[in-house]
């Protein structure tokens, strides 16, 4: 197995990060004329002509707490898209290296490795959304630098077998990234813990989900030192800004609130399932550990069309290769829960 160290990029290696007016200085001042920032304050109410902390170290001390990860083990994003992104940028050498993607499966992954002129080499998963374990090990060579792993996974809805992803972490010689977006609505537990064990792998997380804060783009990356230093010399400087930051730490003291919504996401997730399961026009819907559920429809175009022109808008994913005729919906309020299925049994 390759040192996470020979993974990274010889550029990235030797970059001189930029150093910005907030890390250079480190002690205490109450004249602060470091930055060209405007000393006279802003229009508004709240001191945003400071730039912010790079590192997040507020945000991350509190997430320290509930996380059960060490604060100099994370990585805060615009997003967990930016973390993706950072990734590439970390250990893909652009028309060289390559990843490793399970279709079907969250888009970002191939469009980043687009982005960045990266080669994806695409191991489906198994009928039952599972992983091709000996598919993904046969398809690595000496230039294929991260496998994504998506659990729960987006547009599926399932978990992946955890014994698979361990066994995965252990005999794939690169960064094994686990998304992590949905986990909250999971049956199955994180895979956090594998991070003590492993020094290969990332889990991503995120704020747009469970803690219902998709517009201010917060995401996090867990991960071991060597990966955290080099996604702190890789990232733009202030990636998190100050209001993301302050309501990122706000909502972080409402945790019965989340897990309330959570519950209910999670039986609004089984009625749904149990009233759509009623309707001829519905062939199958695939178990969901995710805040959505995938469901098989016996025309998916037309439905979706049905749906769109009375103001509901779905997710068609019939085009997706292994979710033929398929919808992707998400669960809503039970009020809108009730409106889907009101209207498909009219369909
Ligand atoms: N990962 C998965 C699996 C997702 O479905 C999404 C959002 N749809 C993301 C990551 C991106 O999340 P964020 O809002 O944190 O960028």
């Amino acid at each position: 197995m390759r040192e996470i160290e020979e993974l990274v990029r010889p550029n990235i290696k030797a970059l001189k990060p930029y150093s910005s007016a907030r890390d250079e200085f480190k002690g205490t001042a109450t004249v602060f004329l470091d930055a060209n920032e405007n000393s006279y304050g802003s229009p508004l109410s709240t001191a945003y002509n400071r730039y912010p902390d790079p590192l997040q170290i507020d945000l991350k001390e509190k997430l320290s707490r509930i996380k059960g990860v060490p604060a100099g083990n994370m990585f805060i994003g615009n997003g967990s898209d930016e973390a993706i992104d950072i990734l590439f940028r970390i250990f893909c050498e652009p028309r060289v290296d390559n990843v490793i993607i399970c279709p079907p499966t969250y888009g970002m992954y191939e469009v980043s490795a687009n982005i960045n002129d990266v080669e994806v080499r695409k191991i489906n998963l198994t009928a039952n959304y599972q992983l091709n374990g000996e598919a993904i090990l046969q398809a690595a060579d000496s230039n294929t630098k991260m496998l994504f792993i998506c659990s729960p996974n987006n547009p599926t809805g399932n978990a992946i077998n955890a014994a698979e992803v361990e066994a995965l972490v252990q005999h794939f010689d690169g960064i094994v990234v686990i998304d992590e977006a949905y986990i909250n609505y999971s049956k199955q537990p994180s895979f956090i813990n594998l991070l003590t064990k492993y020094p290969n792998v990332v889990i991503l997380q995120t704020f747009s989900k469970a803690w219902g804060m998709a517009a201010l783009r917060v995401g996090m990356a867990f991960a071991g030192d060597i990966i955290i230093k080099y996604f702190n010399k890789v990232k733009p400087p202030y990636n998190v800004n100050l209001s993301s930051q302050q309501q990122a730490i706000e909502a972080l003291d409402n945790i019965e609130w989340v897990n309330t919504q959570i519950k209910e996401t999670v039986s609004e997730r089984q009625r749904l399932v149990d009233a759509l399961r009623e309707l001829t026009i519905v062939n199958k819907i695939y178990p969901s550990d995710a805040n959505f559920i995938l469901v098989k429809v016996v025309d998916a175009k037309a439905i979706y069309d049905y749906l769109a022109q009375r103001g509901i808008v779905v997710r068609d994913r019939s085009r997706v290769e292994l979710c033929e005729g398929c919808l992707r919906i998400t669960i809503g309020t039970p009020e809108e829960n009730d409106i889907v299925i009101q209207t498909l049994a009219k369909y």
